[in-house]
């Protein structure tokens, strides 16, 4: 439309002087014409994030450092994003509602980490048996997720941004062999979000603890057993000193992403110009951080099975199926709440329809491939 009128108005130029006084004015007073002639260079802006992760912590804690050094780097020094870890000025768990206060501007995060408040975030890190890593960017970024994502954040005056992703983690750390579904009872075990709540029906007890806390929960007997991330991060914390047994597959969380949150009234406070540099940021960092986590699971794996004497285990074909059923009946009884309900038909529709294709090219290529070995 503005182009329409700025090319009907140059014709009218060429009869009037008055007009082009009158199309002059116009475009000086239009917010959309020229965004540039009003972004005052000068100008910096120093924020502050907040995460749920300890500090430098490797994979999930780096990934906002980048951020911050990436989005320093491209807006030329204009805008300065500080990184605390979880506890230096907000609680792990208390990072939503700091950028959602505006006491802080920024923070990142996992959505699974809030469904106390929004049942239905829990989609936007990914829920058991859902979407993996590739399919999670697809749904979220070209599938319609990120639309639904930020309309649920509104309320909160949170504006959130895809910043991340863990690949397919694993079940996790036991001292005990599961054989059966008779093993999971009573079991005292950190696993959050929907994954916890299909934990308990099978007869476990989930908790939901930081990250930072979790080994020393583990040492002390506090947890019977934990899931934290994969190979490469779960080695970081040391969780080979004090569980035996390591199990796949992360059922789970498939491909949890992360969030980047901030604050809508620092976002809208920004000129356009940083607002692409910092989603152009994220955008880097969501892939580069998977890109970290697959090239190192492999070899953190190795040295935890060669160097550590970790035993590796499958979960029984029972204990999936029954974790499947669980979590199927989970997502159904959930569908009456209409925010669940819309975003679940968003999730699964793509789900349905890219596991179709998957199962052709992706899966049937894998399977070709190990069968070539
Ligand atoms: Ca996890």
């Amino acid at each position: 439309m503005v182009s329409f009128s700025v090319r009907k108005i140059r014709k009218n130029i060429i009869k009037s002087n008055f007009v082009f006084f009158a199309l002059f004015f116009a475009i000086s007073c239009s917010d959309s014409s020229n965004p540039e002639q009003k972004i005052d260079k000068q100008k910096t802006y120093n924020w502050s994030l907040v995460t749920t992760w300890p500090k430098n912590y490797p994979g999930l804690g780096m990934a906002p450092e980048r951020l911050a050094k990436l989005v320093k780097e491209m807006s030329d020094g204009r805008m300065n994003i500080t990184v605390y870890g979880a506890g230096e000025i907000v609680p792990a768990m208390g990072v939503f509602d700091a950028v959602s206060s505006g006491s802080v501007q920024m923070g990142h995060s996992g959505a699974y980490y809030w469904k106390g408040k929004i049942p239905a975030a829990q989609f936007f890190a990914g829920v058991p048996f859902g979407l993996n890593a590739k399919e999670m960017n697809a749904w979220v970024n070209r599938g319609g997720g990120l639309e639904i994502w930020r309309e649920l954040y509104e309320p909160f005056n949170i504006y959130p941004i895809p910043c991340g992703n863990t690949g397919t983690q694993m079940f996790g750390w036991f001292n005990k062999e599961i054989n059966s579904l008779d093993d999971l009872k009573g079991l005292k075990m950190r696993i959050p979000g929907v994954g916890g709540e299909v934990f308990k029906r099978a007869g476990g007890n989930p908790v939901n603890i930081p990250g930072g806390e979790l080994y020393t929960a583990m040492q002390t007997g506090t947890i019977d057993a934990v899931e934290w991330v994969g190979p490469y991060n779960d080695l970081a914390f040391g969780f080979q000193q004090v569980a035996k047994y390591y199990y796949y597959p992360g059922w789970h969380e498939p491909g949890s992403m992360l969030e980047l949150l901030v604050n809508d009234d620092a976002w809208n406070s920004l000129p356009p110009d940083l607002q692409a540099i910092v989603e152009t940021a994220a955008k880097a960092v969501n892939q580069d951080l998977l890109d970290e986590y697959t090239a190192s699971n492999n070899k953190a794996l190795k040295e935890l099975i060669e160097t550590h004497g970790v035993e590796l285990r499958k979960l029984p074909e029972e204990v999936i199926m029954e974790f499947k059923k669980i979590s199927d009946e989970i997502i159904a009884e959930s569908l009456n709440d209409e925010t669940i309900k819309k975003v679940h038909t968003s999730f699964q529709d793509f789900l349905d329809e890219v596991s179709d294709y998957h199962s052709i090219a992706e899966d049937a290529f894998v399977e070709a491939r190990s069968s070539s070995d």
